[in-house]
């Protein structure tokens, strides 16, 4: 026995999406259900195929998932809500791809596929037929899962088994795998219960499912499991820890033959060490790149038969290892362990980060020379295996390779601008704050601006039209030209324009035509970013994303959105928004360079941020809106970091902020509102205006709000932009006099929840008009 490699989980989507389009020509009717699975099928055995290639020891399987993998484990257990049709004792032990599909996207109906909002993540209530199950944040990466819903009185049953059949394929294929699956604790904690009570009090109910599964696992020929329990990197109970404790004490005392790796990433186990060290189970997987420090601790602490995996490869970001640095780290640790009781893998399953580097022939080749993919990332542990077991000589090419690298990085021109280095030391407390106080401004503001009382305005995207997306499509192939693109462009501006003015908002917005997603856009003008053609990585279902990847120092070398701005405030004589992108919310959307810490570079981009606000006041605009979508989901795991992140967070958004007078005004938006624990801090952003998610809440998160006495002004909004059902004036008045007994009159604006990109023009006409409408009765409310 020696060291042996393994990996964790391959990303389930396909070199070229596969995946995504042959679900999306299934949902669409356009093929049937053999050939969908017969297209994932193909995917898994490429996989295992690459990964035995690559030289990986120890292979996933169960990794892939049509859709989700928290979903998968819910119809494993027979967690289906009624409202999908499906019980144990009427349907039997199959639920079928239907049922499966309805969990995630919802019945059948017009309104689900694209119904899921392209920035918030999550998803929404639909008008017809059976909704989709909730949608949310993996930890913190941007993967999003299903949640699975539990009642009081949940059974659980044990329907297909997966896990097992994804096993028995790959042995027909001669790979002999571990399989993966989701711990019941994490799983459970995950859920949403209805009703009072813990999902954690389900535990034993579900436990005898996992019992079986293993040990039909155990009886298949399988040696070892890899159950993950990322949630043993969060704040625990006592509770939750003693849940531990009985879920993996009995899958080990029912199923003892079984050898069980138990991992855990995105953090460290911190101070909940002792409850995993006690726990019965094999193996430990820990994250050392989130996490380098936990090693000494867990060293100390270990069970001496323990078999450890130690996840040094970063499986969150896009980086090459540094892996002669690697092994100076790894080499005295093996002396200590021995080599038999070592594993050495990606820190997290590698679905977080796009497949084959190999595929972008038309990034820099000094940046790409930084890179490293899934694919790459396999090749690098392979590296690292046999250097380790066979010595560094044996792949002296391949290491010296790596150093290279890494040492053009640290010195390459490309990374590193001393003009930002320099802007960043003159950060003072002066640069972060406005001139006046919020009562001054707004007396300020008042007079300049001269709004009406409940102002109304939206939120900064009109409908990204198929006439949009084609014009940019046919743009981007280079089909029509620059002017034309341009000339389309402005007349799409001038009709919004137009409309707004004729309905009668008060404060316009230019609608966004030019951009394709609120953080590319700044990101394709700002030094430090590229961009991918082929990066993909599974936001949800078969909805991916390219994240931009921040390698330098961050500038904004010329104006992003002033030319737009000045068209559209050019066409009328009310105030249109200026519209940014905060630098929070830019960071939190991207692959973040890792050789300085986030808040340097999230202070580069406040920077940049911070000169376009300013051009934009110079060209006259009076309103600028700084959008921070993503300042709330990049809150750390664990609650004792989120004083940090808060801190340099707030100081970004204050950076790109503040340089303005004090009658220029400034907005910020946020899409989820759920603000008790973090409202200082969105008190302390000391935005002019701020407007955010309400109206599914009923106004309920206005709470926040008012308990903190919020002293500037709010948009709560009114409008649930997520669905196509267009909200009357009554229900929208209805809304604004609950937000009224929370919220002064003189704080209070009228919009809808979030940008209307996503809608179409005729659900958003009839919506606005009624929102103006709504905000006349208002103010004559006020009046009497
Ligand atoms: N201004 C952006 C829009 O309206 C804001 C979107 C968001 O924050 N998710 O589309
Ligand atoms: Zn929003």
């Amino acid at each position: 026995m020696t060291i042996k490699t393994a990996n964790l989980g391959f990303p389930r989507i396909g070199k070229h999406r596969e995946l995504k389009f042959a679900l999306e020509a299934y949902w669409a009717g356009k093929s049937d259900r053999t050939t969908l699975l017969d297209v994932a099928a193909k995917l898994r055995a490429d996989h295992w195929k690459l990964q035995k290639d690559s030289g990986i020891d120890i292979i996933p399987s169960n990794d892939f998932s049509l859709y989700d993998h928290v979903l998968d484990t819910a119809v494993m257990v027979g967690a289906v809500p009624a409202a999908y049709g499906w019980t144990y004792e009427k349907s039997g032990a199959q639920v079928e791809l239907d049922t499966y599909f309805a969990m995630a996207r919802g019945a059948t109906g017009r309104a689900y596929t694209h119904e899921n909002h392209a920035d918030c993540g999550h998803n929404h209530e639909h008008e017809y037929g059976v909704p989709a199950l909730e949608m949310t944040k993996w930890f913190d990466t941007n993967y999003h899962y299903m949640v699975p819903e539990f009642t009081r009185d949940q059974t659980f049953a044990f329907t297909a088994n997966k896990p097992l059949d994804m096993f028995m394929e790959a042995e027909t294929q001669g790979i002999h795998t571990r399989p993966v699956i989701l711990g019941p604790v994490t799983f459970l904690k995950l859920g949403k219960t209805e009703g009072e009570f813990s999902p954690l009090d389900l535990l034993e109910r579900l436990l005898p499912v996992y019992v079986r599964l293993l040990a039909e696992l155990s009886a298949a020929g399988a040696d070892w499991v890899q159950i993950d329990e990322p949630a043993l990197v969060l704040d625990l109970t006592e509770a939750e820890r003693q849940a531990y404790h009985r879920a993996y004490t009995a899958l080990k005392t029912l199923v003892p033959n079984l050898n069980i790796m138990l991992a855990t990433y995105f953090g460290s186990i911190g101070d909940n060490l002792s409850t995993v060290l006690s726990l019965p189970v094999d193996g430990l997987h820990i994250d050392l790149v989130r996490a380098p420090k936990q090693l000494e601790t867990v060293l100390q602490n270990r069970p001496d038969n323990l078999v450890l995996s130690l996840g040094v490869i970063d499986g969150r970001n896009v980086w090459r290892s540094d892996l002669e640095k690697l092994l100076d780290r790894l080499e005295p640790v093996i002396a200590q362990v021995g080599p038999d009781k070592i594993q050495i893998a990606p820190s997290c399953s590698l679905l977080h980060v796009p497949i084959d580097l190999e595929l972008e022939t038309e990034l820099d080749q000094d940046i790409k020379s930084w890179l490293a993919f899934a694919t790459q990332k396999l090749a690098e542990l392979d590296i690292t295996g046999r250097a380790l077991v066979s010595g560094r000589a044996t792949v002296t090419h391949a290491l010296a390779a790596s150093s290279a690298s890494a040492a053009g990085r640290r010195t390459s021109p490309k990374v590193h601008d001393p003009e930002v280095k320099a802007r960043l030391a003159t950060m003072s407390p002066a640069l972060t704050s406005r001139k006046g106080g919020f009562q001054q401004r707004k007396a300020l503001q008042e007079q300049k601006l001269d709004l009406p009382l409940f102002p109304t305005t939206t939120i900064g995207s009109f409908p990204q039209t198929s006439e949009v997306r084609k014009a940019r499509s046919a743009f981007g192939k280079g089909e029509i030209s620059d002017a034309d693109y341009d000339a389309f462009l402005k007349s799409e501006t001038e009709t919004a324009i137009r409309w707004q003015e004729e309905i009668g908002l008060d404060v316009l917005v230019h609608g966004e035509f030019e951009r394709n997603d609120m953080v590319q856009y700044f990101g394709e003008q700002l030094t430090g970013f590229t961009f991918t053609r082929h990066a993909w990585v599974q936001s949800y279902g078969s909805r991916y994303v390219r994240p931009p990847i921040i390698f330098g120092d961050v500038s904004r070398p010329a104006p992003m959105t002033v030319k737009w701005w000045h068209y559209a405030q050019s066409l009328t004589d009310r105030p249109v928004k200026g519209m940014l992108t905060g630098p929070v919310t830019i960071l939190n959307w991207s692959f973040v360079r890792d050789d300085v810490a986030r808040s340097t570079v999230c202070y580069q981009i406040g920077f940049a941020i911070r000169d376009e606000v300013s051009d934009l006041e110079k060209a006259g605009a009076t309103m600028i809106q700084i959008d921070e979508a993503a300042l709330r989901e990049g809150l750390p795991l664990r609650h004792a970091d989120w004083k940090t992140y808060l801190q340099w967070a707030v100081e970004s958004f204050r950076l790109c902020s503040t340089g303005v007078s004090d009658d220029t005004q400034i907005h910020t938006h946020m899409c989820y509102s759920e603000f008790n624990q973090i409202i200082d801090s969105i008190a302390a952003m000391d935005a002019d205006v701020i407007s955010i998610e309400t109206s599914r809440s009923k106004m309920e998160l206005l709470e926040a709000f008012q308990t903190y006495q919020y002293p500037n002004e709010i948009g709560p909004g009114v409008y649930d932009i997520h669905s196509p059902r267009i909200p009357d004036v009554s229900e929208m008045v209805t809304l604004m006099t609950l937000a009224r007994q929370r919220i002064g009159d003189g704080q209070l604006w009228v919009n809808p929840d979030c940008g209307l990109k996503t809608r179409k023009w005729d659900e958003v006409k009839p919506a606005l008009v009624n929102m103006v409408e709504a905000a006349r009765e208002l103010r004559l409310a006020a009046l009497a």
